[in-house]
Order: structure tokens, then C-alpha cells, then sequence
């Protein structure tokens, strides 16, 4: 698959969600405000009735995709699904050119995964409708970052004004190639949580401070001061297929002896998929303080409220 450049940047639409910086804090709180709703009241399922949303998902996915194509047909709009495998896209087809392609066939909005940094951003600039990502390469994961603050401030009681200050957030494994540390980092930076990221050298160098956070190699220093613990997977589709490096269970997982010295207050949260056994042990992933399910309910419920915020925000003209 190869990313075209931008050629139609004056078609640039307003309301895109491609990062959680971009963003910014009143539309995210906002949407975040509207998903909570919607865990609390379901939505009516006629609010996106007659609109179609057009999933283009230039990189493999399971939950994302589901739960877009969830949320979509929950508000009522209808769901053109072009998945990259057993479609042009597989032949070699641009981002940009697949992207016009879906919006001649008609559709209001477009969620868009690739695996290189950059192509949601490509489809945005190419066409008119709203593009949501739903993963940018290593750069960004926004749904998920959402994702993630919603199901922690639901948690601690802070769903109501989303001001997480004073709470610490723990992001270990390997950041440096996960778009959903950086969105998560953002997100919960935003909200006024501070943020530490963890791991071995290779996955959390000290450059990573450049997103806003502290950085750790010592994860056993940093458990008891922790208010949620977000685990994730060694990404090793971006790192030629080597699986995690030698004593990276040793120092990284989530082992019962560390859920053990974590405070009871302390949640697990993981983005999925889950590598048991490696980054994270099935006695944290389904005990009792566990998030993880959790963060998939609230996968659904933000999806919709951002389908929402981009379609019929752009209807009526609304502001990004
Ligand atoms: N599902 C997340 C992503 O798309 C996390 C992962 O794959 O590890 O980035």
C-alpha cells in the first residue's frame, strides 16, 4: 500500500478527529460527555438514521473495526466496510485514491487505519467528508485514548467534569512503538492526570518525556504510586517480528507479585489484544480491579458519540 501526498489540502474538512491534541480539551470533553451519556442511556437509534459511515481499514483489526461498525449501526446509519484484504486496496491502490473512491459512492464520514504514520491524514486531506482514524502507524490511536480517560474517570467518580488532576497513570510496555500510549498520553495529560511511561530502554527512552510525561525504566518503582496501570502489547508487527526482548517478563509484566503491591484502589487496563503470559497475567487481566472489559464497553459508546460530534457537528456548521 503506498501513501500519496496530500494533493487537495483546500478540501481539508473541519471536523476531523486524528488526534487527541488536535482535538483539544472542550471538544473532548464534549464527546467524552456524550459517550457517557449513552453508557448511562442508550442512544434512541435514529440519531445517524439515513448517514453512512465508510470504514477503511488499510491494517488488520478486530475490536476497533467491530466496534465502530457497532456503534454506527446503533445510532441507525448504514456501514460500507472496505476491508483491505480481497479489495483494490490490496492491489496497490493509494489512501488518497481509495478514500475519493468511497466518498463518490457516497458516505458522510470515514474511519481510516493504516499502518504507516500519516495515512488518515492523507485520506482527510483528500476528500471532504469527516475522517476519524482508527490508527495512525505508531503516531496515534485517538478513539482509544478516549477510551481509555472515559473508563478510568467513570472509575474514580470523574465523569462528570473529566478533571483527572492529582491521579497518576502508569502506560507500560513498549511506548515508543504504540500509537495508543501517545493517545493515551495525550488524553489523560489533557484532563490534568499525570502521566509516567515505563518500560525497557529500547521501548521508553528518555525522548519519550518530549510527549509530556515521565519516562521509567523501573517499573517496581513506580507501582505503589500509581492510580491506574495501563499494560500493552510488544508490538511486534513493527519491530520485524521479534517477540519481547529477553527479560522483558521479568521487568515489564504484570505479575501476580505486582498486582499484589499496587494499592487497592489501583486499576489494570489494557487496549487489547492481550498477550497473557507476557505483558500482563490472567489473575491482573480478570481480577477484580481490572478495567479491561470495561474499556471495550466504552470503546462502543465513544465511538458513537464521535460519529455524532463529526457528522452532525458538521451539519450544523459547528466549530471544531
Ligand atoms: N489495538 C491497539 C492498536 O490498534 C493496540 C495493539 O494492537 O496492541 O494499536
Amino acid at each position: 500500500m503506498v501513501v500519496d501526498r496530500a494533493e487537495n489540502k483546500a478540501a481539508a474538512p473541519r471536523r476531523n478527529v486524528l488526534t487527541i491534541r488536535e482535538l483539544g480539551h472542550e471538544r473532548l470533553v464534549r464527546i467524552l460527555r456524550a459517550a457517557n451519556g449513552y453508557l448511562d442511556t442508550p442512544p434512541e437509534g435514529d440519531e445517524l438514521r439515513g448517514r453512512s459511515v465508510g470504514l477503511l481499514f488499510f491494517e488488520d483489526s478486530t475490536r476497533t473495526r467491530v466496534s465502530f461498525t457497532a456503534a454506527a449501526q446503533r445510532l441507525g446509519a448504514h456501514v460500507l466496510d472496505l476491508a483491505s484484504g480481497g479489495s483494490s486496496m490490496s492491489k496497490g491502490e493509494t489512501i488518497a485514491d481509495t478514500a475519493r473512491t468511497v466518498a463518490a459512492i457516497g458516505v458522510d464520514a470515514m474511519v481510516v487505519r493504516s499502518r504507516q504514520a500519516g495515512g488518515p491524514g492523507v485520506a482527510a486531506a483528500a476528500v471532504s467528508s469527516p475522517v476519524i482514524s482508527a490508527g495512525d502507524g505508531r503516531h496515534a490511536h485517538p478513539t482509544q485514548g478516549m477510551i481509555d480517560v472515559l473508563a478510568f474517570a467513570r472509575f474514580v467518580g470523574r465523569a462528570d467534569a473529566f478533571d483527572l488532576a492529582g491521579l497518576r497513570v502508569a502506560i507500560v510496555g513498549d511506548v515508543l512503538n504504540s500509537r495508543v500510549a501517545r493517545s493515551a498520553v495525550e488524553a489523560f495529560s489533557l484532563l490534568g492526570a499525570s502521566v509516567v511511561v515505563v518500560g525497557p530502554p529500547a521501548f521508553a527512552p528518555p525522548k519519550l518525556a518530549a510527549l509530556g510525561c515521565d519516562v521509567s525504566n523501573d517499573l517496581d518503582a513506580e507501582l505503589a504510586s500509581c492510580d491506574s496501570l495501563m499494560m500493552l502489547r510488544v508490538q511486534v508487527e513493527r519491530h520485524g517480528g521479534a517477540g519481547a526482548p529477553p527479560g522483558y517478563r521479568r521487568g515489564y509484566a504484570l505479575t501476580s507479585d505486582r498486582l499484589a503491591k499496587l494499592r487497592p484502589s489501583t486499576v489494570v487496563m489494557h487496549p487489547g489484544p492481550m498477550n497473557r503470559g507476557v505483558e500482563i497475567d490472567g489473575e491482573a487481566a480478570d481480577g477484580a480491579r481490572s478495567l479491561i472489559t470495561e474499556q471495550v464497553r466504552c470503546g462502543v459508546a465513544t465511538r458513537m458519540a464521535t460519529l455524532v460530534d463529526v457528522i452532525n457537528g458538521a451539519s450544523e456548521g459547528g466549530a471544531p
